[in-house]
């Protein structure tokens, strides 16, 4: 049995029954899963967790199931790489790369919300499932929901990287592409959800599927020898995960696994659609959407729905956020790889490229320990890269071909 006390409309505190709905009738907030933190407190140490098999579902009593995990079963526990080479080059004492570009059936963290989704959706009965998607989550739904033997529709924006769109289409999912951005196809998908009684896991069943995220927080403590990080630097697009990691950290805290909670959150976006960061910086708590422009499709939510709820993290922490340009998302890219051997996708350039910029303008503490969340990987957004890689060397099949080269290499 799970341990959810129910839905509550994070306004108005409002309490709803475990049902596929996802706003307040009177004030038209957010739900958000309730849990009965003093029965999990009983049943779950770190001890208990340490004896479970690897993967997201070792903190089942934490997410919001009824039964037994069907969805993602080996998803999750990613490498949590402690990155010298980089700190080096940042000039930081204790750096980690939280890698979710590993240990996921589509490569990057939407298995997580996805797995938790598509078994809430099986536990309700659904037999379709659909999201709208920049792109990762059309991956997940359409690979996950596959396996799962559900219907699936996938509605992404028709400019999607092509790459990303045979990434979604392999799986034969009904992939509609509509000729808009994503806040376009989020608000048809709205109304296709309203008419369709089909389980959309980004909308009428997204207090359950966001709580997934929490276990990208949940890892990084148990990771750190059961101990949060000092600064944490996240990508945000709708910013959910960086919302949901906030409070995987304090769930924690709440439930004894954690004996202090001092983590400073701080948020990452590209320049070209910050609306999050944009109104951080500005000290306001209204997010004013934009019309994204980068190459940072996964994360191009210009009206984003947890953006102030998102910013209220931030502050709650006494972190920060930044946001970076195209150019430093791609050396940010190259940068990884060529000190840690992660090749990321461009979500993952943000993340680091403003975690850079945070460390240079002494906002994030160079000395205590920074943990960076690489959500994606780059095998999904080589053309981002392309006329912007290290050069290639060409040469005839011959010995002093080679050695020309490596003449000029030496010099
Ligand atoms: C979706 C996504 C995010 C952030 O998602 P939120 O909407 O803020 O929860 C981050 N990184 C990647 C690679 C993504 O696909």
């Amino acid at each position: 049995m799970g341990y959810i006390k129910g839905l509550k409309c994070r306004e108005c505190g409002r309490e709803y029954p475990i049902e596929p709905i996802y706003v307040c009738e009177f004030c038209f907030g957010p739900l958000e899963v309730a849990y009965d933190y003093a029965e999990i407190k009983k049943k779950i140490s770190r001890e208990v967790i340490e004896k479970r098999p690897l993967s997201l579902w070792r903190y089942r009593e934490l997410l919001p199931i009824d039964g037994d995990p069907q969805v993602g079963l080996a998803s999750g526990f990613s490498p949590l790489v402690r990155a010298n080479n980089l700190a080096k080059a940042l000039g930081v004492k204790e750096l980690y790369i939280k890698d979710d570009t590993v240990m996921h059936p589509t490569l990057s963290f939407k298995d997580r919300v996805v797995s938790v989704a598509l078994t809430k959706a099986k536990e309700f009965g659904f037999d379709t499932v659909a999201c709208a998607s920049t792109g990762n989550l059309a991956h997940s739904v359409a690979a996950l929901g596959a396996r799962s033997g559900l219907q699936r529709f996938v509605f992404i924006p028709a400019t999607l990287e092509q790459s990303k769109i045979t990434a979604s289409v392999v799986y034969s999912p009904n992939l509609i592409a509509v000729d808009g951005n994503y806040d376009d196809v989020n608000r048809l998908c709205s109304e296709i959800a309203n008419k369709y009684k089909w389980a959309f896991v980004n909308i009428n069943i997204r207090p359950y599927y966001a709580e997934g995220s929490k276990t990208l927080g949940f890892e990084i403590a148990e990771q750190l020898g059961w101990k949060a990080p000092a600064s944490m630097v996240i990508p945000c697009a709708s910013g959910s995960l960086l919302t949901k990691i906030w409070k995987s950290l304090k769930e924690f805290k709440q439930i004894g696994i954690l004996d202090g909670l001092e983590t400073k959150i701080y948020g990452a976006q590209a320049t070209g659609c910050s609306p999050i960061m944009a109104a951080l910086k500005s000290g306001q708590d209204v997010v004013r959407p934009v019309k994204p422009d980068t190459i940072a499709k996964s994360l191009a939510i210009g009206n984003p729905a947890d953006g102030y709820y998102a910013i209220s993290a931030i502050r709650e922490s006494g972190g920060w956020g930044e946001d970076v340009s195209d150019p430093e998302i791609i050396d940010a890219i190259k940068l990884l790889a060529a000190t840690e051997g992660i090749f990321a996708e461009t979500a993952g350039g943000v993340t680091l490229a403003a975690a850079k910029k945070l460390i240079e303008q002494g906002r994030i503490d160079r000395d205590r320990s920074i943990v960076i969340c690489v959500t994606g990987n780059g095998l999904k957004t080589q053309e981002a890269l392309s006329g912007h890689t290290p050069p290639v060397h060409y040469i005839k099949p011959n010995l002093a071909s080679f050695e020309e080269v490596l003449k000029g290499l030496r010099r």
